[in-house]
């Protein structure tokens, strides 16, 4: 165990957790990232941003990570590709333990460990994972180029990945369980002007269809009349919202019902005095890039003026 006191620990290294890396940099915190098992965030698996500011050609979510990155570096964060597995908030300095069981202490924590792809629960779904199922079209679209393949959900999401897979595979059908997208409206505009996208209205997803090889199809009821039907694809791409990252902090930081971590008024300050949140993981309303960032520059201002009047 070392038994150093890091000044800052930020775990969680997406658009928040970077841009937190920024400021608490260059205000002398000389924080420690933990990167967790995906690197750069969800954000990574979007193939196209055009409502990032500074990027008037539009970048690539991936691209804008290693940005952010490159810029955090410059300013001497430290980072470890390393999962926070269990914490300990009730007394300072916290303690926290990574996943190969080393022990890090902490004066202060941002938590900027963002959201996941929420998964519609199927048992055929968890069978075809990896073989024809996926949450992500950047990653996987490549596999299906000329074929069809189903994408479910009418977010932002889903018709971006809608979107980005017209351009590679035969056809995509959308499975829009209401009659309505909730995706921005240029984005549905788009969308709808596309000829291999079908919309497949008012159907909800029962079961993925497969064999040995992997999907062939996915069978959909109706809203309306009940009624089952079988359509051919060999993939499918679940886009159906996020769940965010907060197992490690259950029972320590205070959450909503929906487990995304609570933060006091406008600040980044959770129960925990010295703990800050940050990012789509204190977010169940805005979900943006640029949002998760400014909140990252808030938790490290938050947290650097804290530090000041807290010292250990
Ligand atoms: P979302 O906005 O919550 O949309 C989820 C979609 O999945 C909805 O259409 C929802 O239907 C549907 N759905 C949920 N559970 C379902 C189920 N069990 N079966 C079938 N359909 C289901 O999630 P998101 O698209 O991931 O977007 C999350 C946030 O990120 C949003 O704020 C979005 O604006 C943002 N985002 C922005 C960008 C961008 O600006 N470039 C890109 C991606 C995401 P209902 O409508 O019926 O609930």
């Amino acid at each position: 165990m070392s038994t150093e006191i890091r000044k800052c620990v930020i775990i969680g290294s997406g658009p928040a957790g970077y841009t937190a890396a920024i400021y608490a940099s260059r205000a002398g915190l000389s924080p420690l990232m933990f990167e967790g098992n995906a690197p750069g965030g969800q954000i990574t698996m979007t193939d196209q941003i055009d409502n990032f500011p500074g990027y008037p050609e539009g970048t690539s979510g991936f691209g804008l990570m290693e940005d952010i990155k490159k810029q955090a570096l410059r300013f001497g964060v430290e980072t470890q590709n390393k999962l926070i597995t269990k914490v300990d908030f009730s007394k300072r300095p916290f303690t926290l333990i990574t996943e190969d069981e080393q022990t890090v202490l902490a004066q202060s924590v941002i938590v900027s460990t963002g959201a996941a792809a929420r998964w519609l629960g199927l048992e055929s779904e968890r069978k075809f994972r990896g073989m024809g199922v996926s949450t992500c079209a950047t990653c996987d679209g490549f596999f299906y180029r000329k074929k069809d393949v189903a994408v479910i959900g009418g977010g932002d999401t889903a018709c971006s990945e809608a979107l980005y897979l017209s351009t590679i595979c035969n056809k995509v059908y959308l499975i829009v369980r209401r009659d309505v997208l909730r995706a921005s409206k240029v984005v549905q505009d788009t969308l709808l002007s596309k000829e291999n996208i079908e919309v497949v209205w008012q159907h909800k997803p029962l079961e993925i269809l497969g064999d040995e090889s992997g999907v062939t199809g996915i069978r959909v009821v109706s809203s309306l009349s009940e009624q089952t039907k079988d359509i051919n694809v060999m993939g499918v791409f679940v886009a159906i919202g996020n769940i965010p990252n907060t197992d490690v902090f259950k029972g320590q930081l205070e959450l909503d019902n929906n487990g995304y971590i609570i933060t006091k008024g406008a600040s980044s300050y959770t129960n925990i005095e010295g703990v800050f949140a940050a990012g789509d993981v204190q977010d169940a309303v805005y979900k943006q890039a640029i949002v998760a960032a400014g909140s990252g520059a808030k938790a490290a201002i938050d947290c650097e003026r804290w530090l000041m009047e807290h010292p250990l």
